[in-house]
């Protein structure tokens, strides 16, 4: 699909250091990543996020994800993994193709993840649950 860079990947107009394959699946090596095996799974169909995407889709994302993740613990005798998804670029997504980042993680390897904060008041937490959850009912 048009100027995508991954859309370009499953079209094979570039290449890719492919780790997985299926109907609806690609998973390559990141080509700069946080540490080595750094992996990311993709639905071969252009999503831009996680709210566009179909549920089965999503399921076979979910299975790629946990099949994907094993071998990349298991196959590179890891401590442990992050797995990620930035979510729009002010959450850091850079190609708009929805992506699951798998990433190796290593002892003392330096890598910190977000910095947290506290609720500035009880009242503020209970407005911001409120907001979401009245969304789910
Ligand atoms: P994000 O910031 O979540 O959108 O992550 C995009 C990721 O795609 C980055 O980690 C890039 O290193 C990676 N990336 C960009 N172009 C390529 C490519 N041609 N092959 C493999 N990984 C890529
Ligand atoms: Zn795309």
């Amino acid at each position: 699909m048009n100027d995508c860079i991954f859309c370009k990947i499953v079209n094979k107009k570039i290449p890719c250091h492919k780790i997985y394959e299926n109907k609806k699946i690609l998973a390559f090596l990141d080509i700069n990543p946080v540490n080595p095996g750094h992996t990311l799974i993709i639905p071969k169909k252009h999503y831009e996020t996680i709210l566009n995407v179909d549920d089965e889709t999503l399921k076979e994302l979910a299975i790629a994800i946990k099949k994907i993740s094993s071998a990349v613990y298991n196959g590179l005798k890891l401590k442990g993994f992050n797995i990620g998804i930035n979510q729009f670029k002010v959450a850091g997504q850079i190609v708009p193709h929805l992506h699951v980042h798998i990433i190796p993680r290593k002892e003392n390897d330096g890598i910190r993840l977000w910095p947290t904060r506290e609720y500035e008041n009880k009242e503020e937490r209970k407005r911001v649950q409120e907001k979401i959850t009245r969304l789910l009912k």
